[in-house]
């Protein structure tokens, strides 16, 4: 399993660091301490969950120096023809991200609401996916960690990595009931700590050691790079960590970008956008939500910005391969309808049927499912086949 997490700021990291002053005994105290000071306990039950964390991160402290020293001779890159596709599963109002390299590793980002769980489970058993790499859980509202509990108990997971931002609900208990009791490893994922997934590196953008007060501000936020390509999931960041992270100039070459928040109002700041420059975008939202997700100003920014937008409310599933060249990636959605073909090489979109159409590579195939699509993502019809 190609996994290392490093990263001075990194839990399992800063362990490793105390080590060598000190006993492991003394580091592992200090990092479920620094838990902690980090979460004010406010109740009994919020009490129980620290304990059962600080248990599970005992464990953690034990397992992080094997992992490091695996982690070294893990530095292949990704060969010609391999690729790694982001499959955003249709879970309703909801996140459920599987991250998957050609080379079969697996990474599980946020599972979908309780309701979804068993859905999310279908989908990977479908998929072929019996044991995930990681599991991130972004932040802990219940339309992102709700299905979890099904996952962790369908499929094994080598390690889990939370924003150990602590929430007082029914769903995150059993969440971590189901950790400890499966004695999975737990890590917290802070900014600059990093890992293997077969191909790809996932990189932690956000958030910081101190986690901010809002919920949503607390997501993990993760950059997955694949030879010169990058994907950027955001969990529900607001705008002001959008910000941040725009400022910290760590967006390049960004393909893929799965919008913030659902595609709230205030996500998806112009700045943002701007530094990332991504050619496509995935809002993960349920049909007729009450929240009114995507925001029409958001999709306009996105539009401005000729980023191609997929939507789960609208496309179902949708699936984006990335290769490690940034011009050569594809997008694809469960829902084609009439369906119209381009291709990420080019600024031409067809008809289906039309000869250019089947002449483009699988592998740059972009598929629209309206005329308008297209155009807002910068494309022209072709003058053959006149779409
Ligand atoms: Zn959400
Ligand atoms: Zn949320």
């Amino acid at each position: 399993m190609g996994l290392a997490i490093s990263g001075h700021e990194h839990l399992r990291a800063h362990a490793l660091q105390e080590l060598q002053r000190t006993s492991q005994n003394t580091a592992c105290m200090k990092a479920t301490e620094r838990y902690r000071i980090d979460h004010t306990l406010v109740s009994p039950a919020l009490a129980r969950l620290a304990l059962r964390l600080a248990l599970i991160m005992l464990t953690v402290c034990v397992l992080a120096f094997a992992d490091l020293a695996a982690g070294e001779a893990m530095n292949a890159g990704p060969s010609v023809d391999s690729s790694v596709s982001f499959t955003f599963l249709d879970v309703g109002q909801g996140d459920a991200i599987l991250v998957s390299t050609s080379d079969g590793h697996h990474m599980l980002v946020d599972g979908g609401t309780r309701a979804a769980g068993p859905r999310v489970v279908a989908r990977l058993l479908e998929l072929g996916v019996e044991h995930l790499d990681v599991l991130v859980s972004t932040h802990p509202h219940e339309d992102h960690i709700g299905g979890l509990t099904d996952v962790l108990n369908a499929v094994t997971v080598g390690r889990v990595i939370d924003s150990g931002k602590v929430h007082t609900s029914a769903t995150y208990e059993r969440y971590l009931t189901t950790i400890d009791e499966k004695n999975i490893p737990f890590a917290l994922g802070r900014a600059n700590d990093w890992f293997r997934l077969g191909g790809a590196s996932v990189r932690i953008l956000w958030p910081t050691a101190a986690l901010p007060e809002d919920v949503n501000d607390a997501s993990i936020v993760l950059r997955v790079d694949y030879g010169e390509s990058s994907a950027l999931l955001t969990g529900d960041i607001g705008p002001g960590v959008e910000q941040y992270l725009a400022e910290q100039r760590a967006l390049s070459r960004v393909v893929l970008l799965k919008a913030a928040h659902h595609g709230s109002r205030r996500s998806t700041v112009p700045e943002f956008l701007r530094q990332a420059r991504p050619r496509a975008a995935v809002v993960q939202c349920g049909a007729g939500n009450s929240y009114g997700h995507p925001h029409n100003e958001t999709l306009a920014r996105l539009i401005l910005n000729q980023t191609l937008t997929y939507r789960t409310d609208q496309h179902g599933e949708i699936t984006v391969r990335l290769t490690a060249n940034p011009r050569i990636w594809s997008a694809t959605m469960e829902e084609r309808g009439a369906g119209y073909l381009g291709s990420s090489a080019s600024n031409v979109f067809h008809f289906t049927w039309c000869d250019s159409a089947k002449s483009i590579d699988p592998a740059r195939t972009v598929v629209f499912s309206s005329r308008l699509q297209a155009e807002d993502a910068g494309y022209r019809p072709c003058k053959v086949c006149q779409p």
